[in-house]
């Protein structure tokens, strides 16, 4: 049982005063993140900036006591409401502990703190020829914390992998301010349960992340962008098909579907056709002299595929031109209406055309305006639907196309978040994709770890 009136003036005695705020107005900007449906039930009643991991044990510990929730926080920008306070408590936020630690060049890792942005992450290991893949598109801001525990993926999973895939190792506190260590500095490990990967898309419900050790790859040595209209996103789809069956491994294969191509040019006028229903961006990587390579058979390929208007970059500056298009649709969307809201859907490849198709159609039923981009090579889609939250109507058509589409991306076999997570946003769709056996065994393993129901409570799935 939760306090009601949360006594958080012992935690003066454990932190500085300046790494502790009460103000209401502090305790409102740490209460919302960048899901915009709605806002926190509560404030927190404190907002925490620990520097060390002694510092979060201690205020684990005094949390664990007095029957404190705790929700954690890298940058806030979760889309799904994963920071929400609905039950007051602590905010930990962890941009005190944003530092490399160390970044090994001959093992090729890093140990970080978890309020280290990835971005930086990137730049740093970058510089030494290594790289760290994963790549949520915000990665100027998202920590490797928040990224952890929202599984995040971004457009480069298909050939990399996401967030998941590069953790080795992490120093957790449990509930009880205990500290678990998951993992061993090494490649492979088959010693005993994986509890890494438990942590992993967790959302902070099963312990807070203080330290990890990643995992980095040598830095490709060049890349290039090519860019392919099509007539619909089923066809696009088909030629990656035949891309990759002629076993060529893009990093990235994105699309923009007619919508999102035609609001871009509405508001950003960067000279994309808009009278065609899909654009392609394939990103090739490797080698210097494996790139004329990859381009040429990929291009021949997307002519034999029905392409048109393809066009590739030979610098830096071009490369960052084909894909503007890409980035700036959510933005372009949002020019629309009032407010934009995004989801993160995901069928096999195979699926994809029929998803893209029956989202626009379960769009126009509800009369709302949709751009849909995505992620071609792991069947991941973004419908971006424009609308204003405070009309009512709206928002009952924009809850009732969401239902549907959640409905037809499982009628197509597939699953309702591929990166975004649940956090307050989803849980209620979890019994439908989620047997119920296997809901109850995650409950049971949340009790396991948070026996009092402290670490971000109401996440994922009420108990
Ligand atoms: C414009 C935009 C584009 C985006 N694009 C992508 C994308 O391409 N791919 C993608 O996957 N996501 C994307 N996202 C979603 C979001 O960026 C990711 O989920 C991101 O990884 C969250 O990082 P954060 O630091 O903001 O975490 P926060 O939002 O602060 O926190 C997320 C969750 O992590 C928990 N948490 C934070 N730190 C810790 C810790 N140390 N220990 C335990 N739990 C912790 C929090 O309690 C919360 O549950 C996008 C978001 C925006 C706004």
């Amino acid at each position: 049982m939760l306090t009601k009136s949360k006594n958080i003036d012992g935690l003066k005695k454990i932190l500085a005063p300046e790494n502790i705020l009460t103000g209401k107005e502090e305790r409102y900007i740490y209460a919302q993140d960048a899901t915009n449906t709605r806002k926190s039930k509560r404030l927190p009643d404190a907002v925490v900036f620990p520097g060390s991991i002694e510092e979060v044990q201690a205020i684990v510990r005094y949390a664990n006591k007095h029957h404190i929730p705790i929700v954690c926080r890298g940058a806030g920008t979760n889309l799904v409401g994963a920071c929400f306070c609905d039950n007051g408590g602590i905010v930990m936020c962890f941009s005190k502990m944003n530092k490399i630690i160390n970044i090994n060049k001959i093992d090729m890792t890093a140990t970080v703190q978890p309020g280290v942005v990835i971005g930086e992450l990137q730049s740093q290991v970058e510089a030494m020829g290594l790289f760290f893949p994963p790549d949520p598109s915000n990665l100027r801001v998202s920590t490797i914390g928040g990224a952890i525990a929202q599984s995040a993926g971004g457009p480069r999973t298909f050939k990399y992998g996401g967030t998941k895939d590069y953790i080795l190792d992490l120093k957790v506190v449990l509930s009880d301010g205990s500290i678990i260590q998951t993992g061993s500095n090494t490649i492979k490990n088959a010693t005993g349960y994986n509890l890494g990967q438990l942590f992993v898309g967790s959302e902070g419900t099963l312990g807070i992340v203080v330290e990890a050790l990643v995992k980095l790859i040598p830095k490709p040595e060049a890349s290039q962008v090519i860019m392919a209209y099509f007539d619909s996103v089923k066809d696009a789809a088909n030629s990656v098909n035949t891309i990759l069956q002629n076993r060529f491994m893009p990093s990235t294969l994105d699309f923009m579907d007619g919508n999102a191509i035609t609001t871009v040019e509405k508001f950003f006028n960067i000279g994309l056709n808009t009278e065609k229903d899909a654009l392609l961006i394939i990103e090739i990587d490797g080698f210097e002299c494996s790139i004329d390579y990859q381009r040429e058979n990929i291009i021949r390929i997307l002519n034999q595929s029905g392409a048109s208007g393809i066009k590739y970059s030979t610098n830096e500056e071009e490369a960052k031109k084909i894909w503007q298009g890409r980035r700036a649709s959510f933005a372009a969307t949002a020019k629309l209406k009032p407010d934009v809201l995004t989801d993160d859907v995901i069928v096999s490849r195979s699926n994809l055309g029929k998803l893209v198709k029956g989202i626009k159609s379960i769009c126009d039923k509800y009369n709302l305006l949709v751009s849909i981009v995505g992620h071609v090579g792991d069947g991941n889609v973004h419908p971006q639907i424009a609308l204003n939250l405070d009309d009512e109507q709206e928002y009952n058509n924009y809850k009732a196309a969401k239902k549907e589409i959640y409905k037809l991306t499982v009628s197509l076999g597939g699953i309702i978040s591929a990166e975004h997570g649940i956090g307050v946003e989803k849980k209620e769709f979890i019994p439908k994709v989620i047997n119920g056996l296997s809901i109850d065994y995650m409950k049971r393993v949340k009790k396991v770890f948070d026996p009092k129901n402290i670490l971000n409570p109401g996440k994922i799935f009420d108990l």
